[in-house]
């Protein structure tokens, strides 16, 4: 399977916008001429500063949880549309039974599809038909950005599945929490 193959003509570059060029190893696009790699054959990095990517190393833990009711319910409504996951960590079960689930990290994990932060989404406007976001938008720098770039890429009529985690649980890398209330008592902890 080549999920890469099935983003080729939605890519976007993300500094310039312009449409990018397909070779094997890489992409390259077609105005600033910026190159970004697919590194160990498989992840398409957008991200290309080792210690940038070095930074960004998290998880060791290999998640193998299947996808929830919503999330199902997505994947029916949009299937045989490219549907992005935003933060997937590491999942290999995700990774081999979604053929048109493109998994995003912010370094190239076993089961990474794309390198890139979700505040400048390396795909074009109206292009997607689904995105899901899982405990991830509390950690990332801008969620309002990411937000809008969610609205950017998706067609008309997706859908987006965005569900957090509890404060206490993903601490100290937390950057946001957007309940009121639990931030009152992670501050008071
Ligand atoms: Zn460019």
């Amino acid at each position: 399977m080549n999920k890469l193959a099935k983003i080729n003509d939605i890519l976007m570059c993300p500094s310039c916008r312009a449409p990018l060029l397909t070779s094997k190893d890489a992409r390259e696009c077609t105005i600033c001429k910026a190159s970004y790699p697919v590194l160990n054959k498989k992840s398409l990095a957008f991200i290309t500063d080792p210690d940038e990517l070095k930074a960004n190393y998290i998880w060791k833990q290999v998640f193998d949880y299947d996808y929830g009711s919503y999330e199902q319910i997505i994947l029916n409504k949009h299937a045989g549309e490219v549907i992005l996951e935003v933060g997937s960590g590491i999942n290999t079960l995700k990774n081999t039974k979604y053929e048109n689930v493109i998994l995003l990290e912010i370094y190239p994990y076993p089961t990474t599809d794309v390198v890139c932060y979700a505040e400048k989404l390396p795909f074009a406007d109206n292009s997607v038909g689904g995105i899901f976001c899982s405990a991830t938008l509390e950690h990332v720098k801008n969620p309002f950005t990411v937000m809008a770039e969610f609205v950017r890429v998706l067609k008309p009529g997706g859908h987006i599945k965005i569900d957090k985690s509890a404060p206490y649980l993903q601490a100290p890398d937390l950057l946001y929490i957007f309940c009121p209330i639990q931030k009152a008592q992670y501050l008071s902890q």
